[in-house]
């Protein structure tokens, strides 16, 4: 065998392996942004509203179903357009996610609905100082009840944000558990300014499902998440006078 044939075989070598490296170093490189290349895009919108409110789900897409075909999307509705005038009579410039039955995939153009969906609340949160997403929980254990609040992991603002919520909330609703809760899977909380996902009760418990459906409920409700948010603006408010 002749001498340069080790030669040619030990370039390609060496080519395979370079890509091989190059395709690593591009694969840890996705892993390190959490958001993937495109969400990240989503990120850089402006900021036009002072709050952003969000309600869960919305058009095909019912969220929780309590028993005798009560749809989430209708209640959690209901709450945050109550949030809305609440917080607009205070003076602050407040967007809806949505305002009427239907979901928010139709801002994103990449993607299957539910991830345009995602996609396009997320994008709505950026164009914000401070957003919440109101929704209703479900599960298999009908004895659990009560509501929670999420905030994004290690976001040191959020959980101050959140536990303002949570003292406001535990005024007219038992709490599921007795603290805020960290999550670092929802999309949502990952927006730029800070958000919180609640749950404002189980829709599969049946004590929580009464007072889901019940009007006055869902007006203290309304009126005690917009106390949380409007504390929480105040105090940031200072703490950027004063700094
Ligand atoms: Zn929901």
């Amino acid at each position: 065998m002749p001498r340069w044939y080790f030669l040619i075989v030990s370039r390609k070598f060496v080519w395979s392996a370079a890509c091989l490296l190059f395709c690593i170093g591009l694969l840890v490189l996705w892993q390190s942004l959490p958001l993937g290349f495109y969400t990240l895009g989503l990120l850089n919108n402006e900021v036009v509203y002072d709050i952003m409110l969000d309600a869960g789900h919305g058009g095909i897409d019912p969220g929780a179903i309590g028993e005798g075909e009560l749809y989430e999307k209708h209640y959690v509705l209901d709450i945050v357009l109550r949030m809305h005038e609440i917080l607009t009579g205070h003076g602050y410039k407040v967007g809806l996610t949505r305002d009427h039955d239907r979901d928010v995939s139709h801002l994103v153009e990449k993607g299957t609905r539910h991830r345009r969906d995602l996609l396009g609340r997320f994008k709505l949160m950026n164009q914000a100082r401070v957003g919440l997403s109101v929704h209703a929980n479900s599960t298999k254990d009908s004895r659990e009840a009560g509501a929670l609040v999420f905030y994004l992991k290690d976001k040191y603002i959020a959980k101050i944000y959140a536990q303002m919520v949570f003292d406001e909330l535990e005024k007219v609703q038992v709490m599921n558990v007795n603290y805020v809760v960290p999550r670092d899977t929802l999309l949502l909380l990952k927006a730029n300014p800070p958000v919180l996902l609640v749950e404002i009760g189980f829709m599969s418990n049946p004590a929580d499902l009464a007072k889901i459906t019940d009007e006055q409920f869902r007006a203290n409700v309304a009126q005690s998440l917009a106390a949380g948010i409007l504390n929480f603006v105040w105090w940031r408010g200072g703490e950027q006078t004063e700094s």
